[in-house]
């Protein structure tokens, strides 16, 4: 048997670089992009650009998602002509944005009454873990969907991992994203402090790197604060999405999370003074806008 169809629908920052490492691993690839430009790379390198999400799901043994948020996964999977709709039973489908864990639960229990076998993969490694095909994919499923399509995954990731049922992945991805948000807010802090006391940013990051306060978050994003590197990457409204995410399913739950409801209302403050479009980076801008600091190397 040959390898399967993939239908990819959202080629954004990191849809884009993961549908490419489906095609360099020579799978059939139908894309579809609201945005039909941005399909054009792609079918350059021999994918078959679709008019409609339906025609892309129609043919596809495997479809994958790659959009924002909640709202748009279940428009783009449930509405009208999209994928509930179109997709051949037996198929699969594969949401790999970060959405409500809910949500994906919702998705899972509409597709399997369609005998559609669903996943929720939420991906973290960024633009460059995207395109180097080296994501971290957190998945949530049956353990039989999980195994037909672990290959497929495991172009676009180093480490693939079944967390649990439908939902697990994304549960997986917001507790991620509370490590993610506060390690850089926290980057901030000590940086603006640095900064202010008229230390070196690279001297402290340097000295600070192989020790306990050490993360890929630090080596992620300090040098490109250091040099006002903000484009994304991550966008901060992003991020601001998934601890919205994370707060509303905390909530329901009953898991007081102090920490992060602060970090989101920093994120907030950030988006509604423009930066939501700048890389998630920019929250180290929190900060240095209270201390009237810029991190940025000593001349
Ligand atoms: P982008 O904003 O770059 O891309 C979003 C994609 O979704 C675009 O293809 C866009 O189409 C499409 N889209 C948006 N709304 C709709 C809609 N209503 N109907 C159909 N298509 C729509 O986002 P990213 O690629 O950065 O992020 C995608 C997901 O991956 C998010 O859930 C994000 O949280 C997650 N993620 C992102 C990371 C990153 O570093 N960027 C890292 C890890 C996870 P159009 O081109 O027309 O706008």
């Amino acid at each position: 048997m040959g390898k399967p169809t993939v239908c990819f629908i959202g080629l954004g920052i990191m849809g884009k670089p993961m549908a490419a490492n489906l095609l360099k691993s020579g799978y059939s690839l139908i894309v579809f992009n609201r945005t039909r430009e941005k399909m054009a790379a792609l079918v350059e390198k021999g994918a078959v650009a679709a008019d409609s999400i339906s025609y892309c799901a129609r043919r596809a043994d495997v479809t994958i998602t790659m959009l924002p948020d909640s709202s748009e996964v279940s428009e783009v999977i449930l509405g009208g002509n999209g994928v509930a709709e179109s997709a051949k039973p037996n198929a699969t489908v594969i949401d790999m944005s970060s959405i409500s864990p809910v949500v994906s639960q919702k998705i899972g229990g509409i597709l399997r009454e369609k005998n559609i076998d669903f996943l929720d993969a939420p991906v973290s490694g960024g633009e460059p873990g995207a395109i180097a095909g080296t994501l971290a994919i957190m998945v949530g499923g049956s353990e039989a969907a999980f195994d037909k399509v672990k290959p497929i995954l495991q172009t676009m990731g180093e480490s693939v991992k079944r967390v649990g049922d439908i939902g697990a992945g994304n549960y997986a991805k917001l507790a991620n994203q509370i490590i993610v948000a506060l390690n850089i807010a926290a980057v901030g802090e000590a940086f603006a402090l640095a900064q202010k006391a008229g230390l070196d940013p690279e001297a402290l990051y340097d000295a600070i790197r192989n020790g306990l306060a050490g993360s890929r978050v630090l080596d992620a994003k300090v040098p490109k604060v250091m040099k006002r590197q903000f484009d994304p990457g991550f966008r901060l409204k992003l991020h601001q999405k998934d601890l919205k995410n994370v707060l509303e399913t905390a909530r329901q739950i009953h898991v007081p999370l102090p920490l992060t409801a602060i970090v989101q209302q920093m994120l907030t403050t950030l988006i509604a003074d423009g930066k939501g479009d700048l890389d998630h980076g920019a929250l180290v801008q929190f900060a240095e806008k209270l201390s009237g600091v810029t991190i940025q190397k000593n001349y």
